[in-house]
């Protein structure tokens, strides 16, 4: 386990980049949870023509600005997705997909919306047969069949990995690209439809056909927000914040996509440096209490 930090920000698109440099202008010890490429809906963008005083620009080349911005102020990013993160009372326990676990006092999440919808089965089963991490739930599954659904080919590692643990592996692609696994991987082109069980999840129901199996791992590029902390209050499907980015739970924050629209980079980055003020405001009260 690594050293406690004071704030773990997860996820690398405008709203933790932003949160990220101004906790570091403040002085903090953070810990930038995501992915090194920063986020596909940056990169990805066509054209952008509302970015404060970088008009026209290529999605690529703002994300190239946002790098710059990190190296230069020294920010390191942590190639590392989030799965859990606990509420211990004085700080935060972060479980991670490489089976990481982190701490820090006060936590970010600006995670974006890329969650999609639960299938029918999923959440009811969650943690009995269903789950997010194959790294981290795989001990449990030897021996056993399993059916895993991935999001995007950055999974089939995962389906490899299991393959070295449960006796039957079935991965089921979401993707059109082609699916790179060996023999050891029953890969199957179909749609998930839904979950179903008794006390536990034993079965992944797809629209061809049914895959009777132990576990079933949804691997998706992030997680829906109220699995990811539990005890989250929820508005629909954003996290529910006030105009200081405080959520529910003291010492977390959130902001960006995450926290509701009009979805876009300015408000992202502006609501992260909201979010980074107020875990500052936390983290100072926090001292002053304890000196007490
Ligand atoms: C094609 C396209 C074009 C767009 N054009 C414009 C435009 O011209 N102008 C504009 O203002 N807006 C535009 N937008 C909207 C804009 O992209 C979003 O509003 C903005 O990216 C939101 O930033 P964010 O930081 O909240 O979330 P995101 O940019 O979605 O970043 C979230 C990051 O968190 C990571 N993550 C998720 N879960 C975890 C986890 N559990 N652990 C660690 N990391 C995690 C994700 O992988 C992602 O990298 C466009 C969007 C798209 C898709």
């Amino acid at each position: 386990m690594s050293e406690r930090v004071d704030v773990a920000i997860l996820g690398t698109g405008p709203a933790g980049l932003s949160a990220a440099i101004t906790l570091k202008i403040r002085n903090k010890k953070i810990l930038l949870l995501g992915s090194k490429e920063l986020s596909g809906k940056v990169v990805k963008a066509h054209e952008i023509n509302n970015y404060l005083g970088i008009p026209a620009v290529k999605g690529e080349e703002l994300a190239k600005h946002f790098a710059d911005h990190l190296r230069q102020m020294e920010i390191e990013i942590t190639e590392d997705m989030i799965t859990n993160v606990y509420a211990m009372g004085e700080y935060f326990s972060l479980q991670s997909k490489s089976n990481q676990i982190y701490e820090a006092d006060a936590v970010i999440i600006s995670t974006g919306v890329n969650f999609g919808k639960p299938y029918p089965g999923e959440e009811q089963f969650l943690g009995r047969g269903v789950s997010y991490c194959a790294t981290c739930d795989a001990p449990l599954y030897k021996g056993k069949r399993v059916a895993l659904i991935g999001s995007s080919p950055k999974e089939e590692a995962e389906a490899r990995f299991m393959s070295e643990v449960a006796a039957e592996v079935y991965y089921v692609p979401l993707y059109k690209d082609e699916v790179q696994l060996g023999d050891a991987v029953k890969v199957v082109k179909d749609i998930p439809v839904s979950i179903e069980g008794k006390m536990k999840a034993d079965k992944l129901i797809l629209k061809e056909q049914e895959l009777e199996v132990d576990g079933i791992f949804i691997l998706r590029e992030s997680v829906s927000p109220a699995q990811l902390v539990p005890g989250l209050a929820m508005e629909e499907n954003h996290i529910a914040v006030n105009r200081k980015m405080e959520t529910n739970l003291k010492g977390c924050f959130a902001c960006g996509d995450i926290v509701g629209a009009p979805y876009q980079y300015i408000k992202a980055a502006g609501e992260g440096n909201v979010a980074a003020l107020s875990a500052v405001s936390f983290l100072d009260q926090k001292k002053r209490s304890e000196v007490k």
